[in-house]
This record gives structure tokens, C-alpha cells and sequence, in this order.
């Protein structure tokens, strides 16, 4: 590690405040999250698609969202952290109850990252159910970059 680098404990909660949301239909919305603590968001290290995050809503309890959007952002600029959830049970629909402004406990990145070297060029076929399609989504460039997908929200 260089000199002056911060060791960022990926165990431990950060607090990150709803920034924005938008609903991609009735019961599956996106929220733009930003951290609380500056210093802390511009220390907190890039990740990869593939990878995701726990979330904490206070009171409810935690759930797993993948990591939507990719990390990219200006060196020294806090990382922004979007997830793309459906209101399925107890902490999903806990999330929905909340707003603009309100702050949720976050922790990763963890997980594997998809290969997307190796992808590059294939001819890939995608098989999911459910909410398995995030890391796919318009914002994770480096997905789409190298993937072509047919996607549809059914609820
Ligand atoms: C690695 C990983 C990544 C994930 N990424 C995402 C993501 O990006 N977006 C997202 O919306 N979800 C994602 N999930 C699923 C998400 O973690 C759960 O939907 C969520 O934790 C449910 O919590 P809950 O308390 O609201 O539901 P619970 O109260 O625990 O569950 C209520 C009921 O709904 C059922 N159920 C739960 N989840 C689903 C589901 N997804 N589809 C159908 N039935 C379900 C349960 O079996 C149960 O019967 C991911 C899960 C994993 C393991």
C-alpha cells in the first residue's frame, strides 16, 4: 500500500444518504446513493460489475443488491453507489418506504467480478430470473460495451 493510502475495512457499515431515485416500474426502483462522509466515499475503492453490496435499513433489516453503475469518477471525487431493487419482502419493502435524503448503511463491494476480457468478442446467451439483471443495466458500461442484451422487466 503507498504511502498515505487509507486501508478501507470492507466490513465495516458506511452510511450513504438517498441522493435520487427513479422507478423502473411499479415495484422495482434505482437509487443514486452518495456517502456521508466525504473523505470516506473518496477512499472507497472501485468495483467491478458483477460485484454487490449489503444494505441496512435501519429498523428493517439487510438485504443484497448488486452494484449497478459502474465505478467509475474524477480521481480524488467520492464513489457514488447505485442499486437497482424490487419490493419483494421485509427489507425490500422497508426500502421503498423511504426517501430522498434519508441514509441507509452499506457494506462491500464484495463478490467475484463477471470475466468481461474474456467475454469480449463471444457470443454470450443470458439466463435469469427475478432481479438478476442490475450489473446489466444501462449505466454498467463495461457491460454493455461488450454485451448485447435483450432485457425485460416483468413484474
Ligand atoms: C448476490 C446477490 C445479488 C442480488 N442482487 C439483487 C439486486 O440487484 N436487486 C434485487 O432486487 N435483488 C437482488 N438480490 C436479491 C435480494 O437480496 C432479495 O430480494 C432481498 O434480500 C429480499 O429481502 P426482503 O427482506 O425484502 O425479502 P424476504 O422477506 O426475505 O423474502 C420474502 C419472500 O420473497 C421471496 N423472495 C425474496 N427475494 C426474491 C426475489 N428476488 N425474487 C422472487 N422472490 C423472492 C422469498 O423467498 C420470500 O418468500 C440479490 C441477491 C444476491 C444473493
Amino acid at each position: 500500500m503507498s504511502e498515505g493510502a487509507t486501508m478501507v475495512n470492507p466490513y465495516r457499515p458506511r452510511l450513504l444518504r438517498i441522493e435520487a431515485m427513479r422507478d423502473e416500474t411499479p415495484d422495482v426502483r434505482t437509487l443514486t446513493l452518495g456517502f456521508l462522509d466525504e473523505v470516506e466515499g473518496a477512499s472507497f475503492p472501485a468495483w467491478e460489475p458483477g460485484q454487490f453490496g449489503e444494505y441496512t435499513v435501519f429498523g428493517a433489516g439487510e438485504s443484497v443488491f448488486a452494484l449497478a453503475n459502474t465505478a467509475d469518477r474524477e480521481p480524488g471525487s467520492a464513489a457514488v453507489v447505485e442499486c437497482t431493487y424490487r419490493a419483494i419482502g421485509k427489507v425490500t419493502t422497508a426500502l421503498r418506504g423511504l426517501d430522498v435524503g434519508e441514509v441507509l448503511g452499506f457494506r462491500g463491494p464484495y463478490g467475484n467480478a463477471f470475466p468481461l476480457a474474456d467475454w469480449h468478442g463471444r457470443d454470450l446467451v443470458f439466463l435469469g430470473a427475478a432481479s438478476a439483471w442490475p450489473h446489466f443495466a444501462r449505466r454498467s458500461t463495461p457491460c454493455s460495451g461488450v454485451v448485447r442484451t435483450t432485457a425485460r422487466w416483468s413484474s
